[in-house]
């Protein structure tokens, strides 16, 4: 009753992650997005008299958004993969220890061993640390893009794009193939990183972190990531709209309208948004719609469950002409 897997050590898990910052639905990260949102409020209104709340960050206090039936499901949601974390996902989730070392054993076996190239140990830190980021941002927009244009993974896809309001609860709004694909590309990307830089600078190799997590995943958490899911319109534009995924990125990205159907594929960066042609710079103000038109609302963690893999397996079936 007490193993890694009772109902005890469940519940306890829910509530200890929100005090692990290695663990990007930390409170902190939480807090640090409220404080980033009013931070940049305050300087967007410097130099007047009257502090008037913007609307979007009024409604985060809003009962209408809170007992949204949209909302309600992501709750569901962020319950039920909190209790697969820890009793089914580890059983399909590759460890980046185990893509570091592979990354490396292949280098070895293609190209023979280390060159060990001599160079500071800050650059090799500074290099590996940004190199692990690229690659998650490029293994990240690859399997998006994937899930955005193949019909059987859109099927599944519509979970998350389903949110007709946004909290950072909608972050968990996922289907459970999908948060193991997700899951699996963070690991693949920065363990194969990593391996690959350790490969070139040898095995003294390090990523600058913060509790075991790269430090600069951890500036995104504790800034803006939890915005993009909460309707606070904050635009990265110009040449930063280029290098960042801001938080009005992402909800263009949730956007009903096709202008913007299939844009900002990102993460925390648009780099490679920018460079695969996918990239739509939000207006300085404006509010889109969200949600996905011509889908009935899902009713209920069951529905939400099995009618995406029911519609994705008819994609795959060949019609009769
Ligand atoms: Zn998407
Ligand atoms: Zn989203």
């Amino acid at each position: 009753m007490f193993g890694s897997n009772s109902p005890i050590a469940i519940a306890a898990y829910q509530v200890l992650r929100f005090l692990n910052p290695s663990e990007s639905y930390c409170l902190v990260y939480l807090m640090g997005g409220m404080v980033f949102a009013v931070a940049v409020m305050l300087w967007r209104r410097r130099g007047r008299r009257t502090l008037k709340p913007e609307p979007m960050l009024r409604l985060l206090g809003s009962r209408k958004l809170w007992l949204h039936d949209s909302t309600k499901l992501d709750l569901k949601l962020y319950l039920f993969h909190g209790v697969l974390i820890m009793v089914a996902y580890g059983l399909f989730q590759g460890s980046s220890e185990l893509w570091r070392t592979g990354a490396g054993s292949l280098l070895s076996a293609a190209l023979g061993p280390s060159p060990q190239i001599a160079a500071p140990r800050l650059l090799v830190g500074a290099v590996t640390t940004l190199g692990q980021v690229l690659a998650l941002e490029f293994g990240y927009w690859v399997l998006h893009y994937a899930f955005h244009k193949v019909p059987a993974l859109w099927e599944l896809h519509k979970v998350h794009h389903s949110a007709e309001v946004m909290t950072p609860l909608t972050e968990w709004r996922q289907h459970p193939i999908e948060f193991v694909a997700f899951g699996n590309v963070l690991t693949l990307a920065t363990g194969g990183a990593y391996g690959v830089f350790a490969w070139l600078f040898g095995p003294g190799t390090q990523p600058f972190t913060l509790f075991q997590v790269n430090i600069l995943l951890v500036l995104h958490f504790a800034t803006f990531h939890h915005l993009r899911h909460s309707g606070v319109w904050i635009a990265a534009r110009g040449w930063l709209g280029r290098l960042v995924h801001s938080p009005a990125h992402h909800q263009i990205h949730h956007s009903t309208d096709p202008r913007h159907f299939d844009s900002n594929l990102g993460y925390a960066l648009s780099v490679w948004d920018w460079a695969f042609g996918t990239l739509v710079i939000p207006e300085r103000r404006a509010r889109v719609k969200l949600g996905v038109e011509g889908e009935p609302p899902y009713r209920g963690l069951l529905d939400t469950l099995v009618r995406p893999m029911a519609a994705g397996a008819r994609t795959l079936i060949p019609r009769s002409t």
